[in-house]
Formats: structure tokens, C-alpha cells, sequence
């Protein structure tokens, strides 16, 4: 309904309006099968194309039956703060736990790599530390991540970088392990980290909580097994599953061209089997698979589920964050593509994907809104802690302030991916956004307002939440 309205650039409540004449009780959320689309567009003197029905059709999944659901292993992803150990980490397991009998470690960075424990148990992590990327893939819609390895240096302390790493994580949804990293070190206190964990209400087993966490030095590999060990314990709460006998889908981690072998792409088998000889739909990018290469360079035929694996035969680089699918004809598979890119190159007009404030406004006053997701970006604590306070005060019974991150410091470009992954509004107080995060904000729709009366702020947000907020000039 609200897409519709959007774009015949009608407003909304005339859109549920004709919806209603026509017999048809909708709030603004809902989705509108494409005989009523027909009908009510014709009502404002449009007419209806449906450009991509055909596309989402042919690519829906089929359901799995309980029975042909098998276990596969979690995918990891590894953030924190600079410099407390991220790469050291991964760089670590990579070299060290090696396939058994297989000598040598992985020689190729491909974005990805999938290690075997000695008891036979398979990790797959993603090779791009970060929360960046890890967002950068969530606001494209891919959820890719199981668990996140958390690393915080414990000759320093939690660092800005491994809060927003904490929030990124929480607003996925995806259950934490810490790695308290560095314990070789003199200066190294452990029990202090635990602590400002506690105190961020992060109450990690030791300290009688639920959230994993374990001392470990990426550096002389002390207590990484046992930090596997963990993570394998807490994806088996997951009870992580997949269908390996169908074709394969997934999400593209990287992809690069290569002089001499073309596009190279790296991707992340979520469900089904891969195999050589599979015609492939990748976003925009489509083709028949040529080869497939894992980590340590060896040609393999098929990859199940939780595989990364390197593949040759695309026609182009897909985005990180792009889901694949396999196609039984090529024909199909190419069309499909096509049809992506000009819809892309045609598309100018476009639905809002993110929420504005004012457009929060409009649900409200609709009855239509339960949460509001802020991330607060200020200068000092003090002004961060107050409009906190703050804005938690407006939660109401209807609808529910979340403050999903918050942080002093200029708005950045993973603030931006955060809000657009989670449908969030930027509040900044005596802050701006810094380096791309405005480009990025405007890509991704995201909105940014920025403060300095703290009164102000509050006020905006009291008028959306009451529904009258006044639009934006
Ligand atoms: P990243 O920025 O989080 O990826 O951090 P790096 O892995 O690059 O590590 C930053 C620095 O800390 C490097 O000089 C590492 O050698 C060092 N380092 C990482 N882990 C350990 C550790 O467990 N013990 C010690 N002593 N140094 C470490």
C-alpha cells in the first residue's frame, strides 16, 4: 500500500481510501495482490505494469520437509576494535586448524574459508573483518551471518569500535562470543573487560551470565581452540539447518575480475548443492559455472551447504550481499538478468526503501507503527546520555523507542548501513556526518537530522511519535 501510494505520489490514506470502496480493510504495511494493485492505480489514472512479477515467481523457493533438513555448520563472522586483534585472529585459525592430514595452511585470501576441527566439526568464516562488510551485506537484504566472534583486546578496553560492534551484532540478531584477546600480554586484565561488560549489561558466564566468552592470544594461539569449542557449542542452540539435495542458493561475499581468469566470485552456499556446470543467476550477473576453487586453491565439483567457494563463468562482478540461484536453463537464468538491469537503468522512480521521520509520523497517526529504532550519534557523552534518557521516557504503550546504537563521535558510513539494515533514524547531536556517510545516507534513503538544542530533538521526536511531525522543507 505504501509503496503504491509512493509511487503514483498519492497519499497514502487515499490509496486505503480506494482500498476500502472497493471493499478491502489494508493498513499502510500490507500487500496488495496485483488484481486490487490494477484496480485502485486506475482510480488515480495509472495504469499497472508488472515488470518483475515473472521474476519473482520463477526464483521463489520451495519449502524444505523436516526430513530432508540436515545440520551445517555456523558462519562466523569476526569484528571488534582496531588493532585488538581481528585479523591476527582469523589469521590464526586459518593456519592452524587445517583439514586433517592436509599439510599446509590456506593460501588463498578469497573472502571467506572453512575450517575443520579435530573432532570433524566445520566452522565457516567470513574473511572480511569488520562490522562493516557484515552490515554492508545486512542493508542489501543478506543475511548471512550466524555468529559473531566479538574481539577485545585485555591490555585495553571496550573501545568504541567494539560497542558499535555489539549493537551491529544485537540489531542482527545474531548471538555474540567474546574473545578476550591478548592475555600473553603483561599488561593484559581480563577480569577488567568482563567487567565493562557487565556494566554495559553484557554479563558474560564467568560473571554468571548466558553470553560465551573466553581468554584467548591470537598471537601464541592460547585458549582459540577452546574458543572454537564455544562457538560450536552456542550454533548448536542455533540448530543451524539446511536442505543439501536441491539447487543451490546463496549470497555472493566478493567478486573481482581477474586478468587471466575473468570474473573470479566468491560465494557462500546457504542451501542446496552447488555444482560445476550449474547455470547461475547472481543479481545482475548470470552464467554457467566453469570452475569452482576452495580456500586452499583445489578444484572441487560441488559445495553443500555453508561452503564458501570460489567460481568462475560469470559474466560480471556481483555485489557482495547479491543472493544466487541456480537455473535449470540458461536461457532463463540470462533473461533474468537482463531484465534486472533495466529495470535497475529504468527505474527512476523509486520507493522509498528506508523510514523518514515524517513518514513515521504518517504511521502513527495511522495506528500503523509499534517501534522506532534511533541510533544516536553526539559530541560528548553527557548530550548521548541525556537525549538517551530522553528519548526512552517517549516509549509509550503503542510504540516502543529503540535506541539500537549509540556512540559519541561524527555520523559515519557503517552508522548509515546500521540504519538502513535496521530501518533506523540517525539523530546527531553537535555532530555531522563525516566522509561518505551523507552520499551514503542519500543512496540507502536513510534519515540523518541533526541537533543542537537537545529540546528540539525531543520535541521533533515527541510530534512524529504523536503523529503531526510537520514534512521537512
Ligand atoms: P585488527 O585491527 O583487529 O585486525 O588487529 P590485528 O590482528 O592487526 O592486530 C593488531 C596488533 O596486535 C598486531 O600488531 C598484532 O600482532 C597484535 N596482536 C594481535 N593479537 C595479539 C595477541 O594475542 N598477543 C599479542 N601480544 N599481540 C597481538
Amino acid at each position: 500500500v505504501s509503496d503504491l501510494s509512493t509511487m503514483m505520489d498519492v497519499p497514502v490514506n487515499q490509496v486505503i481510501g480506494a482500498c476500502m470502496s472497493l471493499g478491502m480493510m489494508v493498513t499502510m504495511n500490507q500487500r496488495l495482490d496485483a488484481e486490487t494493485m490494477t484496480i485502485v492505480a486506475e482510480e488515480f489514472g495509472f495504469e499497472m505494469d508488472f515488470v518483475n512479477a515473472d521474476i519473482e515467481e520463477s526464483i521463489a523457493e520451495v519449502e524444505d520437509t523436516e526430513e530432508q533438513l540436515v545440520t551445517r555448520a555456523p558462519i562466523v563472522t569476526v569484528m571488534g576494535h582496531v588493532d585488538h586483534g581481528k585479523t591476527s585472529l582469523l589469521d590464526y585459525i586459518r593456519e592452524e586448524n587445517v583439514i586433517a592430514g592436509e599439510s599446509g595452511g590456506i593460501t588463498q585470501h578469497i573472502g571467506a574459508y572453512g575450517v575443520e576441527l579435530k573432532g570433524g566439526q566445520k566452522i565457516a568464516f567470513l574473511d572480511t573483518p569488520g562490522h562493516e562488510a557484515f552490515t554492508a551485506m545486512r542493508a542489501r537484504g543478506a543475511q548471512v551471518t550466524d555468529l559473531a566472534i566479538i574481539v577485545i583486546a585485555a591490555d585495553d578496553d571496550v573501545m568504541p569500535q567494539t560497542k558499535e560492534a555489539i549493537s551491529h551484532a544485537q540489531a542482527a540478531g545474531v548471538p555474540i562470543v567474546f574473545a578476550i584477546n591478548k592475555v600473553d600480554r603483561d599488561a593484559a586484565n581480563p577480569e577488567k573487560i568482563k567487567e565493562s561488560l557487565a556494566n554495559m549489561n553484557l554479563l558474560v558466564e564467568d560473571w554468571g551470565g548466558k553470553i560465551q566468552s573466553h581468554d584467548i592470544s591470537a598471537k601464541t594461539g592460547l585458549g582459540v581452540a577452546e574458543l572454537l569449542e564455544k562457538v560450536l557449542l552456542e550454533a548448536e542452540l542455533l540448530d543451524l539447518k539446511a536442505n543439501p539435495d536441491k539447487q543451490a542458493t546463496g549470497t555472493v561475499v566478493e567478486a573481482f575480475l581477474d586478468k587471466g581468469r575473468g570474473y573470479v566470485s566468491t560465494i557462500l552456499v546457504q542451501a542446496g548443492t552447488l555444482k560445476v556446470g550449474d547455470y547461475v543467476l547472481a543479481g545482475r550477473t548470470h552464467g554457467k559455472v566453469k570452475a569452482m576453487q576452495d580456500e586452499r586453491g583445489h578444484d572441487v565439483q560441488a559445495a553443500g551447504p555453508s561452503t564458501p567457494v570460489s567460481i568462475l563463468g560469470l559474466d560480471g562482478a556481483p555485489q557482495a550481499g547479491d543472493k544466487f540461484h541456480v537455473f535449470e536453463d540458461e536461457r532463463e537464468a540470462k533473461s533474468i538478468a537482463s531484465r534486472r538491469t533495466q529495470l535497475q537503468r529504468e527505474q527512476s522512480v523509486r520507493t522509498q526503501k528506508t523510514l523518514s521521520l515524517d513518514e513515521i509520523g504518517r504511521r502513527i497517526a495511522l495506528g500503523d507503527f509499534k517501534e522506532l529504532n534511533l541510533i544516536l550519534k553526539g559530541d560528548v557523552d553527557g548530550s548521548v546520555e541525556a537525549l538517551t534518557d530522553s528519548f526512552q521516557k517517549l516509549s509509550t504503550e503503542e510504540i516502543q523507542v529503540n535506541i539500537i546504537h549509540k556512540a559519541v563521535g561524527a555520523i559515519t558510513e557503517s552508522d548509515v548501513l546500521l540504519a538502513s539494515a535496521s530501518d533506523a533514524i540517525i539523530i546527531g547531536f553537535n555532530v555531522r556526518p563525516q566522509g561518505n556517510a551523507r552520499s551514503v545516507a542519500e543512496q540507502e534513503e536513510v534519515d540523518i537530522r541533526m541537533y543542537s538544542i537537545i529540546y528540539d530533538a525531543i520535541n521533533d521526536l515527541k510530534d512524529a511519535m504523536e503523529g503531526m511531525l510537520s514534512p521537512e522543507l
